[in-house]
This record gives structure tokens, sequence and C-alpha cells, in this order.
């Protein structure tokens, strides 16, 4: 006999990518950013050791969500909720809107993560495959029944794509529940949606400092959404979900408007290169509009290329999707880090 529910024995629990520990690795399997967070957070995370940590952090986070309004042109702070990284927002989002036996709705292939926060919830999901070109068929805006919630990674990961905003605007209008465009890496793609929080209720976006601030150590994550929408979500939330050296951090890193617009220049360079070397050695590769490129060679089988690169203290990301195919997903690292790679598969195919 087992103490846990059913539904937990029965899911096989997500996997994140591998954090090893130790040894040197060159890494490029997690979509971290490769350059150091913006400056100023050093001093910000001084100040909360200041002031002393006896004390419980602000439950809401308002001085980020100050400024994220401010930074973002939203009408207040009321329009933010903040979490501790963006999966503790689509963890709150699916706590809130999802039942027992409800259906959540995700694009294949997506983030692994939102299959198994339905199966947590004892909800059905449903994955609907991306067309050939990218874009999602038109019964991904079907409403039903038992849709409690769509989720759409936008870049998608693992591919890069993006669906465009008029397509976004069309799915929120014909869906009969929430839309929560994963805005994990939109800081690195031509455009994103957040303005179109304000012309539907239903789309509410979700962002994370872990990938464009440098910042995935340190765990924050946010919600742009509608304030009526926010203040339900506040009643899901752990009291505490963001800690005091996060809220700090967190908030003087989307305060250096200049930080953030030369690590993208440098990372969009720095993708272009990548993905004109790999093509050079044989791979198709997906046009990304993220950190990273989704790929295959020609002629070589995608697992033991990755254990080779491991082997040699590379870490890229292997990955098989069944029903569409297995395939690499290479993080965009530093200029030097890239050169190291392609010179490594150069030298391994
Ligand atoms: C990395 C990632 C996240 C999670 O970010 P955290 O803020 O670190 O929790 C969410 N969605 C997608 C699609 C991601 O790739």
């Amino acid at each position: 006999m087992s103490f846990f529910r059913p539904e937990i024995l029965a899911m096989d629990g997500y996997t994140p990518g591998e954090q090893p520990q130790a040894g040197k690795f060159i890494k490029l399997n997690t979509n971290e950013n490769p350059y150091p967070p913006p400056p100023g957070i050093r001093r910000a995370i001084e100040e909360v050791l200041d002031k002393g940590l006896q004390r419980y952090p602000d439950p809401m986070a308002n001085a980020f969500r100050t400024r994220a309004a401010e930074l973002y042109k939203l009408p207040s702070k009321d329009w933010v909720l903040c979490g501790n990284g963006s999966d503790d927002i689509l963890t709150i989002c699916t706590r809130a809107f999802v039942g027992q036996g409800e259906l959540l709705r995700l694009p294949y292939p997506s983030y692994i993560l939102y299959k198994s926060l339905a199966q947590i919830q004892g909800a059905q999901s449903q994955e609907v495959k991306f067309n050939a070109d990218w874009s999602l068929p038109a019964s991904f805006g079907d409403p039903a029944a038992a849709l409690k919630l769509v989720f759409l990674p936008n870049p998608n990961s693992p591919t890069g794509t993006m669906i465009s905003r008029e397509a976004i605007l069309e799915l929120a209008e014909r869906l009969p529940c929430p839309l929560i465009v994963d805005e994990a890496y939109a800081d690195f793609a031509e455009f994103n949606c957040i303005d179109l929080v304000q012309q539907n209720e239903k789309i509410m976006v979700s962002r994370t400092l872990s990938k464009a601030y440098g910042l995935a150590g340190l765990r924050f994550g946010f919600l742009l959404a509608q304030p009526q929408m926010v203040e339900q979500l506040i009643k899901v939330k752990d009291s505490y979900n963001c800690d005091a050296f996060a809220i700090g951090a967190a908030t003087a890193a989307i305060h250096d408007e200049a930080w953030q617009a030369d690590n993208r220049r440098k990372i969009i360079a720095t993708r272009a290169k990548l993905v004109a070397g790999l093509e050079q050695l044989g791979f198709t590769v997906i046009p990304s509009q993220a950190n990273f490129v989704w790929c295959n060679h020609q002629k070589h089988e995608a697992r033991p290329l990755y254990e080779q690169l491991k082997a040699q203290k590379v870490l890229i990301r292997y990955m098989n999707y069944a029903g569409w195919r297995d395939g690499l997903r290479i993080s965009v690292g530093t200029d030097e880090q890239t050169d190291v790679l392609l010179a490594l598969i150069g030298s391994l195919l």
C-alpha cells in the first residue's frame, strides 16, 4: 500500500537538464546566460544583508512590481505577480485554473514541465502538434468544455520558433480560458506580447530573470496580467514566495536597461555565428529567436554526438520527443565557447 495519491505514483516527474556541481564544463545545456548578471545586484544583495534577515520579506515584492509596471508600460503594479522563478508562476496558474479531471492544453514539442503540472493536479493534458512550418493548427484555439488553461511558450523551446501576435490575439478570442504566453526567451526575440495583456484578460505573459538577466541561480520570475486576474492568483501563491535577496537583486537587475540591451546584442550576434558554424558542419538548424538552437546533423546521429561532447566536457542537451524526433538543443554561449564547441564537433564528425 502506498501513501501517495495515484496521480503522483503514476507520473514520471519532470527531469531538469544536468547541473554538474563539479568538473569544468562548457555548459550549453540549460539556456543560461553565459555572462555575469547586471553589476548592480551585488549592492542590492549587500543592502538586504545589512538590513538583516530576521524579518520576513515583502510578501508581494512591491518594489519589483512597481519597477516592472514602469518598464513594461503597464498601468500599475497591480498588473504584476512575482514568483520564485517563472516555474512558480506556472505552478500558481495551474493550481488556480485547472481542477482534477479538467483539461490543460499545450503545443508539441514544447516545455515538458507543463505536462507534469497537469499531472500533479490530477488533470488531463492535451498536446497539439505544431504544423510543419511551426505555426499552430486552428484546433489549438478550439473551445472544449473541460479546457481551463492553455500554455504557449513564445519563443518555443526546444525549437526557438514563434507564433505571431496576431495569431495569439485570435487564439485568446476563440479560447474559453486563459492563455499563458511563456516569454522566458522573449528578450532575445524580435517581438513580445506584453501589450496584448491590456487587450484581452485571457492573455497573461510569464517572464523570468533566469535567461535574459543571467540570474538562473537567484530564482525570480513574474506574471503580467490584468489586476482582477492577479488578485485571485495571489490567494494561491505561498505567502512569502520570493525571498529578500531575490526581490532586491531582481529589482536592481531590471533597472539596468543598458546591460540588458548590450547582453541581447551579444547573444543575438553569437547565435548567428553558432548557426552559421553548425550549418557549415552539415547540420540543419531551425531558425531561432531564442538563446538556443535546435539542430540535427544530416548524416550523424544526435545521441552519440551529445555523449562524445560530454566526454570532452562540453555539455549540450540531447532530447527525444516521441512522435516527432530526437535532436540537439544548444544554448548560445560566449563567442569563445562557441568556437570551442564548433571546433570540437568538427573534429568528431
Ligand atoms: C527556463 C524556462 C522557464 C523557467 O524559468 P525559471 O524562471 O528559471 O523557473 C519557463 N519556461 C520555459 C519555456 C523555460 O525554458
